[in-house]
């Protein structure tokens, strides 16, 4: 077993971008910017959205935060978002999730231009990404591909297994991994909580990508030997024993399952680093304009 060390990668990547923002400072007279915006106090939420803040001035990026209480109603925030959509000093604007009820994911993710969608969820980057033309890819699976290249993992031909089909991370992951590039040219199945006996898909599979949220979800009489598996789960725990009151656990059983695989990510250390890598990339190819000139 050999672990996909997202903590390394991502300091190597992280040492990229920062000679890039450095270079990029000169060409466009500023560093590039992220603006984030945060509704409400989930914890996980708040720990995600400071660590990209940190992120980005780490490799010279600015970054501002606008944050609000839930009584933010929906209009108020899609205004704040057309605000920064034409504010030339912007490259990048996300919004963290999950946002409140009241308020559409799918309209705010609509809302955002799509030039500055460095989260890669708008459905023009989508639909692009699924052209293969130039986008911003969703920054967890851009992220994972990233991992896999740097690795040198071969994709092409294998049967690649992902379980969940969210928005974010399960379904454009799939379609990414069957493209007609490297990484990718997979033969996938996707497989959801309408799929019955998972295991008899998973059994087979060369690469395994779990996304579903649910903490040890993948056993080890369900992988064979050999398999790579990336891990996306994020399920936090509440602990006594950690400086930061909780733990994380994967969607996966590591310590059972690791055995039988040739690779596999950590958590933490693995997909939750490089997620981040893909929005520092995404934002600087928004400063230098490469996606969309
Ligand atoms: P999500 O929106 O929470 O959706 C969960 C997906 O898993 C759905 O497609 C659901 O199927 C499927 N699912 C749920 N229970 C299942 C079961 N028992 N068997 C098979 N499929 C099942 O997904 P997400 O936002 O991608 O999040 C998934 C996990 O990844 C969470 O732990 C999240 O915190 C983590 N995450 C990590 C990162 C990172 O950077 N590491 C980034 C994003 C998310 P249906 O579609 O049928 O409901």
């Amino acid at each position: 077993m050999q672990l996909l060390d997202g903590k390394f990668v991502s300091e190597k990547f992280k040492q990229q971008i920062a000679v890039e923002a450095a270079e990029a400072f000169h060409e466009i007279g500023r560093k590039p910017h992220l603006v984030a915006i945060l509704v409400g106090h989930d914890g996980g939420s708040e720990t995600y959205v400071a660590s990209k803040m940190k992120n980005c001035e780490e490799v010279g990026f600015k970054s501002t935060l606008y944050r609000y209480e839930t009584i933010i109603t929906e209009a108020e925030l899609l205004k704040k978002i057309e605000e920064i959509n034409v504010d030339t000093t912007v490259d990048g604007l996300i919004v963290q999730l999950p946002l409140p009820g009241h308020i559409s994911a799918d309209k705010v993710s609509e809302k955002i231009s799509h030039e500055k969608d460095v989260d890669g969820f708008h459905p023009v980057n989508l639909g692009r990404m699924q052209r293969n033309l130039p986008s911003f890819l969703p920054a967890t699976p851009y992220g994972i591909l990233l991992m896999l290249s740097e690795y040198g993992i071969e994709t092409a031909g294998k049967h690649c297994v992902v379980v969940g089909r969210s928005n974010i991370v399960g379904s454009p992951m799939s379609i990414l991994m069957a493209r007609n590039a490297n990484p990718g040219n997979c033969t996938v199945t996707v497989c959801h909580s309408r799929t019955p006996d998972i295991k008899k898909f998973t059994l087979d599979a060369d690469i395994l990508i779990v996304a579903i949220g649910k903490k040890n979800f993948i056993t080890a009489d369900m992988v064979k030997d050999g398999v790579v598996i990336i891990d996306v789960g994020m399920n936090r725990e509440t602990s006594t024993k950690t400086k930061s009151g909780y733990k994380l656990y994967g969607d996966v059983d590591f310590e059972n399952v690791a055995p039988k695989a040739l690779w596999i990510t950590p958590v933490p250390g693995g997909v939750g680093l490089m997620t981040i890598i893909g929005l520092l990339k995404n934002t600087l190819g928004s400063a230098k304009k490469e996606i969309y000139p």
